[in-house]
């Protein structure tokens, strides 16, 4: 590695430092040079990243993915086995000798008509990607500026999906967009240098910012478990049964999470998914429990939701008329837990964001599953747990 990736470092630590443009594990970027897209590598966070978490691929094999002919079909054993065969190409598309996984988005870079790629999943413009006005709002703002992408399975589909709406622009002689905007995800941004790049995030920021009819409150706060023994007991038996002998729990009230708490219907976004972030680090949805309730209702409720996903809650929300209430944050391990609460807090601030934009768009449910079942994203969400 040398000079040449001098920008691509700078430019990733300066937003990856900065949990206004993303958190956690989350974003991507990459740079190419002649034939060769460094990209980075899964398990690098970006506010720390330096050249050794660049994934070097060889381009020309990267392109031939589009020559390939994978499984069609959109039963989850045509995709399971359609996102094998890519990724085992994708690995193979690095150039010899290169260990490290490089982005499932890698595909996706690869064919952004710019050299310096810098993907990231901000607070605020998740406020207008989960927005139900969202997109409107978008082409009212940027006009041909912008392109908005569905929510779209991530990988092989989403890469297609964005190629084949640049080529359609490119027939329309219609130039690449500033902003591609990712449906309940993030944004994509590309520039010739990191000069490009801020420009095009602080206008994005700025025009946003215009639109907004009020900011997210503060956050919830760690506090002592207001309840009794026996209740603190049964959380954390409820999470244990996924979580195991790392099992590590904190409480959170106050602030923004409080206009939640009233009720179930209250709580709906947050027992909802805004995006792939929430899912991989918060789980797929918060229980959503009385605090008054009876320990049987609550192993009785907690029972169903592991039923109906595969795994128990990382975040139960105790709600209702209570001094009790707040959430109950539970993971396997320290960091893991500092990632649910992250994202939990996260979550709220992208929600009082929607606001601005129609008020939530919240993910369904085959969307959420298949990122629950996704290998790469369990990958992903592994190697932040360490
Ligand atoms: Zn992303």
């Amino acid at each position: 590695m040398n000079d040449i990736l001098n920008d691509l470092v700078a430019v990733s630590r300066e937003y990856g430092a900065d949990p206004q443009w993303v958190v956690a594990g989350g974003g991507n970027t990459s740079l190419k040079v002649d034939d060769i897209l460094y990209v980075k590598a899964s398990g690098f966070p970006l506010a720390t990243i330096d050249e050794g978490g660049f994934a070097r691929m060889d381009r020309s094999k990267l392109a031939a993915i589009w020559n390939t002919d994978y499984p069609a079909g959109e039963d989850t054993a045509a995709v399971a086995e359609r996102e094998r065969l890519v990724l085992a190409d994708m690995m193979a598309a690095c150039v010899p000798g290169e260990e490290k996984r490089p982005s499932v988005e890698a595909l996706l870079h690869d064919l952004l008509p710019w050299p310096l790629i810098v993907h990231l999943h901000p607070t605020l413009v998740n406020g207008l990607t989960c927005g139900m006005k969202g997109q409107a709002i978008a082409g009212e703002l940027f006009g041909e500026a912008q392109e908005w992408i569905p929510v779209t399975d991530p990988g092989y589909v989403l890469a297609k999906v964005i190629k084949d709406t640049l080529e359609n622009r490119t027939a329309r002689s219609v130039n690449a967009p500033d902003f591609i905007f990712l449906a309940n995800h993030g944004v994509f941004v590309g520039g010739a240098d990191i000069g490009e790049i801020r420009e095009k995030y602080s206008r994005l920021k700025k025009s946003l910012e215009d639109r907004l009819v009020r900011s997210p409150d503060a956050l919830p706060v760690k506090t002592t478990f207001p309840g009794a023994a026996a209740q603190r007991e049964i959380l954390s038996k409820i999470t244990s049964n996924f979580f195991g002998v790392n099992l590590e729990t904190t409480f959170v009230s106050g602030g923004e999470l409080e206009k939640y708490l009233p009720d179930a219907d209250a709580a709906a976004p947050l027992i909802g998914s805004l995006t792939p972030d929430h899912i991989v680090y918060a789980g797929p949805g918060a229980l959503y429990l009385e605090a008054g309730g009876s320990l049987k209702e609550w192993e009785t409720a907690a029972k169903s939701f592991s039923d109906f996903w595969g795994k128990s809650p990382n975040i139960i929300l105790l709600g209702g008329n209570s001094e009790n209430a707040g959430a109950f944050v539970a993971a396997s391990g320290e960091k893991a837990l500092d990632n649910a609460v992250l994202l939990l807090g996260n979550a709220l601030e992208v929600c009082a964001f929607t606001e601005s934009f129609g008020g939530p768009l919240l993910l369904d449910e085959r969307f959420i599953r298949f990122i629950v079942d996704w290998e790469v994203e369990n990958y992903r969400s592994k190697l932040a747990s360490i």
